[in-house]
């Protein structure tokens, strides 16, 4: 499994990893991925999934839990409180990645990174940063967390949502924020069927004896800044996610799925 750098943190985290939004896969799955190194493991309060998450990584040293406080919880004392619900939830004593799931205008973002910074200090939480943030919020987001280190944005991105590319995507790349792609195979649409875009992905995967998932998912990855959490009930969908990493398409096949999917 290839690494990248969360942020400018110099933690290694995998390119690709697991996510757990209706996840109902038992254990099996989320520790098949972990031991194939896909030890980032992204839940949320609000998916109802850590308990699942914290059971299968139950014992597991080398496992990287991400997990969410909800828009509504941004106030400083229900962010300390949501914290340690995840962190009960989860059975550890570390969240190794803390974010805001989605901005809320009507809470002050400093009063949300107070909270979060503090939680750092007493060693609750080890890096926090965003989901779902805008350039503008990102850069009010930076300004408040002071000190803090600049980590990540949990964004939806897929050949079939590519809207980030305007402006979150080369803003991250520039300012050294690792962009988390969520729905990266457009939650399950882009490989499910038979249509033209899978048949085009399965056509360039068959070079390097890749499919339709893993040649979407590298299409990603490729970009430095990304990585990816593909959500997988299935073993046999977590070890072909796993195989999206430890290969690179030809720049001549990036462009050519960059133009098919515009
Ligand atoms: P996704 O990962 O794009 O797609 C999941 C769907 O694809 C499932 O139906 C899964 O089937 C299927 N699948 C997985 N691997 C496959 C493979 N190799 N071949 C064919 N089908 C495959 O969608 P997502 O769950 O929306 O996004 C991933 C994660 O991102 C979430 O679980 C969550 O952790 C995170 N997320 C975050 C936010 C946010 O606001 N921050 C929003 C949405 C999602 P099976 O389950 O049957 O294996």
């Amino acid at each position: 499994m290839k690494t990248k750098t969360l942020g400018r943190t110099g933690e290694r985290i995998p390119e690709v990893g697991q996510g757990t939004w209706d996840y109902r896969g038992g254990g099996e799955p989320l520790r098949v991925g972990v031991s194939m190194g896909a030890r980032l493991i992204d839940t949320a309060e609000m998916y109802g999934t850590e308990e699942p998450v914290g059971k299968a990584v139950e014992g597991l040293t080398d496992v990287f839990i991400a997990t969410k406080v909800s828009a509504h919880h941004l106030h400083h004392d229900d962010v300390i409180r949501a914290a340690e619900a995840s962190l009960r939830r989860l059975k550890i004593k570390t969240i190794d990645l803390y974010q805001v799931h989605w901005p809320n205008p009507s809470i002050p973002i400093q009063e949300t990174m107070q909270a979060m910074e503090e939680l750092v200090k007493a060693g609750k939480v080890q890096y926090v940063w965003v989901s779902n943030f805008s350039v503008p919020e990102l850069k009010e987001a930076q300004e408040a967390f002071g000190s803090g280190e600049i980590v990540s944005n949990q964004v939806e991105y897929s050949l079939l949502s590519r809207e980030i590319e305007a402006d979150i995507l080369p803003y991250c790349a520039k300012e050294g924020v690792t962009v988390i792609a969520y729905s990266p195979l457009a939650r399950g649409r882009l490989v499910s069927g038979r249509d033209e875009g899978t048949m085009f992905l399965g056509k360039i995967g068959e070079k390097y004896g890749k499919t339709p998932s893993q040649v979407a998912l590298n299409w990603l990855t490729c970009q430095e800044a990304v990585v990816v959490i593909p959500k997988a009930n299935r073993v046999e969908h977590v070890r072909e996610n796993v195989g999206a990493s430890g290969w690179q398409l030809s720049s001549n096949d990036f462009d050519a799925i960059s133009r098919k999917f515009v």
